[in-house]
């Protein structure tokens, strides 16, 4: 432990408020502080009365020439006061309200000014000043750092805080990257990039210094990605399935429809790993709808076939109960014992749950986090698969792991990730694609229309609920307390839809919901005995009701493109045609061109490629798909070049033994096994 770790409340000047406000931001530590970064940087260095550009914001070193003048207009008072550059350029400063300045404003008192310039007026309105007799460093003359603060916190007290705390401990800093990487790349070292990333020299030392930062985060990223694969595949043996080709044939004519080509082709792939000793770590990404359950409930069949466990971990409850019904549809008729493992489960349904799963009574199960936590046992796990991989982090990909299994894990993904992205995100896994929707589809027609036509709209889903079809209503919001102005909420919308649906069952769905009263609406709507369900987009992921054929998207242009081609996912799983109405009155631009990309494709890729050029990937992947990792400084798209060195790199360091007993490495693998990424082969 370094005194990195000590609390902020160490550092000169930090007294209880401060800390108390550091805290609001997630500021705890020494170590938190430094990392705490800038996001952005103020120009106040000082140019010379010839570089002033009309109407550009500039900062000048000036000299008082006369006692300010002032005059109010209204309420306002303006005080001028004549002034001159340091190199001879006289002009007007101005400012607004600032009484208290007039006294210390005295004729020869030097003054550094930064504002907006009026060339042909010869003035400037003063933004920021700073008296030379107090002059200190951080605030002015240079590039100026300007942090996101919190409750009595100024960016001026931010960065006398972080002055303060980088002079203190700027020995403490450690330094984690090896000089062989650093030499190659030419990169700052840790301290000089800590300083220079909160107090720049100039523009190209902060380009430098957040070059070395980013690298470090991208390539301690993927040594931890990377890590437990390497480990894994060299040192671990898997688990070989075996089972017979008879047994295998006798389970396909049980399945209630042909495979797709594309299922073949997957389940293909999946089983030839299966049955190798090689750990399997693959991700299968399909389309939304393109039929990825069956592929995973044919790999735990497998894995039941070959006698061991199988477990598949989703993200929400809905999605749970869901596949716990399809699978003992399809394989709890074969004999499998299936289990259901939520948080919303009863301490004695959980216990036996848990007990069953630990002495092998069960062969397989389905369930949420709840999986994850500690006390759940398996008598002989083989086989782990996750749906709606991106709903969970990096570091839960290796969760059974660390519970002592090595089972093979399948993850499945139906957010499409832009190739750019995937190698970055995914490079520690295989991939197989799902790229065929099974047969009889229709293409979901998607229609754009304004708020205004919304009578049309209402009556249009009349019309298919009169001809026993389903449909889903979906506002951005849950109810009226978080009301933005002009944004729907499901609860208003679902009173509001009553009259006009007047002889169809309605239902309301979100997240407040508990899970007992999500579980019969669910159950309602998908025995048909509810017609319609206004919702929020707790039913974006998985759900699978197939006649359901109308999806209609209040306030569209408020979700990412993402979220709304899996919204839209929701329907056009059957053999009826289906439609997806997004009302939106986009305010931008980029609005307008979402609303157009989702009307003149259905592909997911295309989509995924495009909302990455329309919003970059911090929004595409949206807050709610948090399974994204997300990194201070680093941009996976503009730093993109960075993050495909710090693979390499990292894979380079990962695959040489030297790695372990190199001087130069050690603070590395000190790091990593502080992190518990990965213990020394060496050792062990
Ligand atoms: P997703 O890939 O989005 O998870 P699902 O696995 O939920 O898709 O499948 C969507 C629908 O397609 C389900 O109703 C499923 O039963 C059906 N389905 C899957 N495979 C086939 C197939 N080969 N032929 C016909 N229907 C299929
Ligand atoms: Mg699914």
């Amino acid at each position: 432990m370094t005194s990195l770790h000590s609390p902020v409340n160490y550092i000169a000047g930090v007294g209880p408020s401060k800390e108390k406000d550091l805290a609001r931001l997630g500021i705890y530590t020494v170590e938190d502080l430094l990392y705490y970064f800038p996001f952005r940087y103020d120009d106040r260095t000082v140019q010379s009365g010839r570089q002033l550009q009309h109407l550009s914001r500039v900062t000048v070193r000036a000299v008082v020439q006369a006692p300010p003048a002032v005059r109010y207009k209204g309420r306002r008072a303006i005080m001028t006061a004549q002034v001159k550059t340091t190199d001879g350029l006289p002009m007007a400063a101005v400012w607004f309200n600032q009484l208290f300045l007039r006294d210390k404003l005295r004729p020869g008192t030097e003054i550094t000014l930064t504002g907006k310039y009026d060339a042909r007026r010869r003035s400037m309105v003063v933004e920021h000043y700073e008296f030379a007799h107090d002059a200190q460093s951080v605030h002015s003359h240079r590039l100026v750092p300007i942090y996101e603060v919190r409750g009595q916190l100024t960016p001026k007290v931010l960065r006398s805080i972080l002055s303060k705390a980088l002079k203190q401990y700027e020995r403490e800093i450690p330094e984690i990257l090896p000089v062989s990487l650093r030499n190659q790349y030419k990169l700052l070292s840790k301290v000089d990039s800590l300083l220079q990333i909160h107090l720049p020299n100039d523009r190209e030392s902060l380009r430098q210094a957040r070059r070395r930062l980013v690298f470090e985060e991208f390539f301690l990223f993927q040594l931890k990605l990377q890590a437990f694969r390497f480990m894994h595949k060299h040192d671990q043996p898997g688990i070989a399935h075996s089972f017979t080709k008879e047994q295998w044939t006798e389970f396909l004519q049980v399945l209630p429809f042909v495979l797709t080509d594309g299922q073949k082709q997957v389940i293909r792939e999946i089983l030839l790993e299966m049955r190798s000793p090689q750990p399997m770590n693959r991700l299968l990404q399909g389309d939304v709808g393109s039929g990825k359950t069956i592929v995973a409930f044919c790999a735990m069949y497998a894995a039941y076939l070959s006698g061991y466990q199988s477990a598949m971990l989703v993200p929400t409850e809905i999605l749970a109960e869901q596949h716990y019904e399809s699978s003992n549809r399809l394989l709890g008729r074969l004999g499998l014992r299936i289990g259901l493992l939520t948080g919303s489960l009863k301490e004695k349904a959980r216990k036996e749950t848990l007990d069953q799963l630990a002495n092998g009574q069960l062969d397989m199960v389905i369930g949420t986090h709840a999986l994850l936590e500690e006390g759940v046992e398996f008598a002989n796990l083989s086989l782990v698969v996750t749906d709606e991989q991106h709903r969970f982090g990096v570091e839960q990909r290796s969760i059974f792991r660390q519970k002592g299994h090595h089972p093979d894990v399948l993850f499945m993904s139906a957010t499409p990730i832009p190739r750019t992205l995937a190698m970055s995100l995914f490079g520690d896994l295989d991939v197989s694609v799902l790229d065929q929707m099974p047969e009889g589809r229709k293409p979901i027609q998607t229609h754009w229309v304004r708020a205004s036509e919304e009578d049309k709209v209402l009556k249009f889903v009349r019309r298919e609920l009169a001809k026993g079809r389903q449909a889903y209503v979906v506002a951005p919001l849950i109810e009226e307390s978080e009301k933005i102005e002009g944004v729907e909420n499901a609860v208003d919308l679902y009173k509001r839809l009553l009259e006009p649906m007047a002889g169809f069952k309605t239902g309301l769905m979100h997240g407040r919901l508990t899970a007992r009263e999500k579980e019969e609406v669910m159950r309602q709507f998908k025995a048909n005995e509810m017609q319609l369900l206004i919702s929020t987009t707790v039913i974006e992921v998985g759900v699978n009701v197939p006649n359901a054929t109308v999806m209609v998207i209040y306030n569209a242009d408020r979700f990412g493109l993402a979220q709304l081609h899996q919204l839209r996912g929701r329907v056009g799983r059957g053999e009826y045609a289906s439609t997806c109405i997004l009302i939106a009155d986009p305010l931008t631009d980029a609005g307008v061109e979402r609303m157009q990309a989702m009307t003149s494709t259905q592909n997911g890729f295309v989509l995924a490629e495009k909302d990455l050029e329309l919003r970059g990937p911090g929004e595409f992947f949206g807050i709610r798909q948090s399974g994204m990792p997300e990194f201070r400084l680093g941009d996976l798209v503009a730093d993109a070049h960075i993050m495909k060195v710090a693979r390499e790199e990292a894979q380079a360091l990962l695959e040489s033994k030297e790695f372990w007993i190199m001087p130069d490495c050690r603070p590395l693998v000190q790091y990593l096994k502080d992190q518990k990424v990965l213990q020394s082969p060496l050792q062990d």
